[in-house]
């Protein structure tokens, strides 16, 4: 089976490793289970400290949401950090907020540090108010990040429109720390770094039991066994099997890309190339990406029955935010698993002694990975602990009824966004 048809970021990877299946018997100091940026950021800074680290992903490197996402590299989480703090309370979410507002100076010095070519461009990003109540909660958000004294700005219409190239919006708000990357050139290149520092990396080698052995953790897989004192899980909403599933609610989002567009109209749209999305509850994401590709997503499942009011949907917004694209198509379409959780929050699940499952970034991972994947590792080592605190593992009730009625909001929104 192929992984991830049609996604454009599998169609342009410019490093696209391959690593073996695990076929022996391996004792480590820290197993991994999962390959996307979660299990490589343990994996690089594990083995460029020195452990000795082994990781098996189920398919192949990125398969999961790092593979398939967007590649807006944001500062902190979907919340906002009033609400994060009022959640866990100040101290607690005082911790978290820091810790994932530096998220994007972890990514670009990782990708700097180690060349690693994903089309990484730092121009910020920007969050659009598609109606009036978009543009309060915007507000709110600029006044809490420019408390912490993040290098945020709020656009008005005029300018919102100079930058995107669309007149939908009220206004947006900058964030100078964000960019955008290929996402699954960045996962490769992790990859690529933490076999380097010695880490081993297996592909199509699935978990299929974990169990405890003697002081530490056995992980089988069809074809070998990985011993190790530590255990990481790293699956977050791609859980293959009983070994690696989470109690997160799974929620689809689909992304189209155009054609690599003409070049008068690859400078009138996102000019600055700034990644951006909207404050619509069923929310649009829009980008450029290196050769010129219109990038636009939204909530839903096109590998589900929605699949035509999405798509549709899709065709009409492209025209209604640029309508001098009537008429250009899309060449690729494919659809990622976010994992959502009730608080919107990461969790850090204890599985036993020395054993973790994180997950729950909620649809904004790709700094949060990065930085609970190097906490996981200081954990690990002893040399220092995770952003939240490790709770004992909660069921997520009534997950298919919730996933259902995320899916029914966005083919219906969508049913209505396309008449219009
Ligand atoms: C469509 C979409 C758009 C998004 N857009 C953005 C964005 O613009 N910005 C942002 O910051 N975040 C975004 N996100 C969220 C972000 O992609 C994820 O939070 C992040 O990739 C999670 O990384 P991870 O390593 O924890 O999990 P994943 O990347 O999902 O990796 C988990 C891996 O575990 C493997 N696995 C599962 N079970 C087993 C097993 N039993 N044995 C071995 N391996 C196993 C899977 O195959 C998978 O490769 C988006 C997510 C999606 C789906």
């Amino acid at each position: 089976m192929m992984d991830a048809p049609h996604s454009l970021w599998r169609a342009t990877v410019p490093e696209p490793g391959s690593f073996p299946a695990l076929e022996r018997n391996l004792s480590v100091d820290v197993a991994i289970i999962g390959g996307g940026y979660t299990g490589l950021s343990a994996a690089c800074h594990l083995a460029e400290a020195g452990a000795s680290v082994a990781l098996v992903e189920a398919r192949s490197i990125g398969f999961g949401g790092s593979g398939r996402n967007v590649g807006l590299v944001n500062a902190g989480l979907w919340v906002p950090p009033d609400s994060v703090e009022a959640r866990l309370g100040t101290p607690a979410g005082t911790r978290l907020n820091a810790a994932l507002a530096e998220g994007p100076e972890v990514v670009f010095d990782l990708i700097a540090r180690h060349q690693i070519r994903c089309e990484a461009v730092r121009n910020g990003t920007l969050h659009c108010a598609h109606s009036a109540a978009g543009l309060r909660d915007l507000t709110a958000r600029f006044a809490q990040q420019q408390a912490r004294g993040a290098p945020v700005a709020l656009l008005d219409p005029a300018q919102t429109a100079s930058r995107t190239g669309t007149t939908a919006y009220l206004g947006a708000l900058w964030d100078g720390r964000a960019g955008t990357i290929q996402p699954l050139a960045y996962a490769q290149g992790l990859a690529r770094v933490a076999r380097q520092y010695g880490a081993q990396i297996f592909e199509h080698s699935p978990a299929l039991a974990v169990s405890r052995t003697g002081d530490g953790w056995s992980v089988s897989t069809p074809k070998g066994t990985l011993r190790a004192a530590r255990l990481i899980q790293a699956t977050n909403a791609y859980g293959a099997g009983r070994a690696g599933q989470n109690p997160v609610i799974p929620a689809h989002f689909f992304q189209l890309a155009t054609a690599p567009l003409p070049v008068a109209l690859q400078s009138a749209i996102l000019s600055g190339r700034e990644g951006c999305w909207d404050t619509a509850p069923v929310l649009t994401s829009l980008r450029m990406e290196a050769s010129g590709r219109l990038l636009l997503g939204a909530l839903g499942n096109l590998d589900g029955p929605g699949r035509g009011p999405h798509a549709a949907w899709a065709r009409r917004k492209l025209e209604k935010l640029f309508p001098q694209l009537r008429g250009i198509g899309f060449d690729h379409a494919w659809t990622g698993r976010i994992a959502m959780t009730t608080t919107h929050l990461p969790c850090v699940h204890s599985l036993g002694p020395k054993a973790v499952s994180i997950f729950g970034y909620s649809g904004r991972g790709i700094g949060p990975g990065t930085v609970f994947g190097r906490a996981a590792a200081q954990w690990a080592l002893g040399t220092g602990d995770f952003p939240v605190a490790i709770t004992d593992p909660a069921p997520e009730p009534a997950v298919a009824l919730k996933a259902a009625a995320l899916e029914t909001g966005a083919v219906l929104t969508h049913l209505v966004g396309a008449r219009h």
